[in-house]
């Protein structure tokens, strides 16, 4: 790859996708094709380069509006604006001295120097002690604790990078790169959060909506799409079923304080007939242990009585109080208090907090819980983003 000197550019590390041995070219081109959509609209290049990604924006671009929404790309670690030189000591160190130079100017600066390209004709150290002097020289202290700015400095055969802005990554794994998931959502706190944890490891979310209205178009029209566009951010490609609860409810009246565990039930059945369908091997739901009387370790075993597919509830250990500032940071807290008619409040009267196992599996019998779940899909609307 060829560089300018003078030029910046966004220098884009993938750190975790190093662990993933073979799969390392699958897992780059996702990362390649999510950046892509993720800054769809904006003009620049984006090349593979060694260990990172090379980003570079056409003239004039909004740095500040790349940077956020590079931001929420999963699978990128880390990003920097970098300056490029030749990787000649000169040349570096007549960089770091425009860097450093920009205002404001930092008092004190760390200076961390790297070669992936070992036959340069002069050492890391080499580097880091000439732009040592040069700092000084501008009236910046160099130091190795307690310092107010970082210049980082990564040679390669072709170019050296050199920047004062590192910008943490989303992390986690490119969204796709772990096949697909059915994530039961509610008009809820929780599951948006396990929605977006899913997507971090690499889940491509199908979202599954149970609600409480006669006519579909009620439900898509309301705040669960909403939460959804804004998971959307994250990852623009998602399908959506909205599935109408009145066909379980039709038939659950009778059994009284387990009417809840059974819609859990319903739930989940429902999300292993639509992963069947779209080719996903995972569900995940936003359950946590013992947050609501529903959530109990044996209500938990019980309403996955049947399901065969493994389910993922990566909120398991967390707090209500951690979930919400999540929540805040991902951008759906707002949309999750708005008022809602949700199928759960609806069955969630005094539940049952231990359901026997054995008792689940005649409930579940009784009630003929696959019939009811076929039904319901098909009585379903499916939208995609
Ligand atoms: P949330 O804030 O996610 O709604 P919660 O604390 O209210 O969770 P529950 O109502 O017991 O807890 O729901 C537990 C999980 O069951 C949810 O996180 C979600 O994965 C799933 N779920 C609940 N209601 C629905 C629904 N209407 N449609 C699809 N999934 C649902
Ligand atoms: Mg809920």
């Amino acid at each position: 790859m060829e560089f300018k000197p003078g030029e910046e550019l966004v220098v884009v590390h993938f750190g975790e996708l190093w662990l993933k041995g073979r799969n390392r070219n699958e897992y780059i081109r996702l990362l390649d094709k999510n950046i892509r959509e993720q800054l769809s609209g904006e003009s620049f290049e984006l090349k593979w380069y060694f260990d990172r990604l090379i980003l570079r924006p056409e003239k004039n671009s909004d740095m500040t509006a790349i940077a956020t929404r590079l931001k929420k790309v999963f699978g990128v670690s880390a990003f920097e604006l970098s300056l490029v030189s030749k990787p000649e000591i000169e040349s570096i160190d007549a960089a770091a001295k425009k860097l450093l130079s920009r205002k404001p100017r930092p008092e004190s600066v760390r200076i961390d120097s790297h070669r992936s390209y070992k036959q340069l004709p002069f050492t890391s150290v080499d580097v880091v002690n000439s732009i040592k002097k040069t700092a000084a020289k501008l009236g910046i202290e160099p130091k190795t604790k307690g310092y107010e700015k970082e210049l980082d400095i990564s040679i390669t055969k072709d170019a050296a990078f050199l920047t004062l802005d590192r910008e943490r990554g989303a992390r986690g794994l490119p969204v796709g790169s772990s096949g697909k998931a059915v994530i039961l959502i509610s008009g809820g706190i929780d599951s948006p959060v396990a929605a977006w944890y899913a997507m971090k490891r690499g889940l491509e979310p199908v979202y599954l909506h149970v609600h409480a209205f006669r006519d579909n178009a009620y439900a898509e029209k309301g705040k669960v799409s909403g939460i959804i566009g804004t998971l959307s951010s994250f990852y623009l490609h998602s399908k959506s079923y909205f599935v109408p609860s009145y066909i379980f409810q039709a038939n659950s009246a009778k059994f009284g304080r387990y009417e809840l565990i059974l819609l859990k039930a319903f739930m989940l059945r429902l999300a292993e007939k639509v992963a069947e369908k779209e080719g996903a091997r995972l569900i995940v739901t936003g359950e946590s242990l013992g947050q609501v009387a529903s959530q109990t370790s044996s209500n938990l075993a019980a309403e996955e009585q049947g399901v065969n597919m493994p389910i993922l509830r990566p909120l398991i250990g967390l707090d209500k109080e951690e979930i919400i500032t999540l929540a805040k940071t991902i951008g759906t807290y707002e949309d999750s208090i708005k008022p809602y008619q949700d199928v759960c409040s609806i069955n969630a009267k005094n539940p049952k907090t231990s359901t026997k196992t054995v008792e689940m599996k005649k409930m579940l019998k009784d009630i003929g819980i696959n019939r009811i779940a076929g039904r319901s899909l098909k009585a379903s609307s499916v939208a995609s983003t």
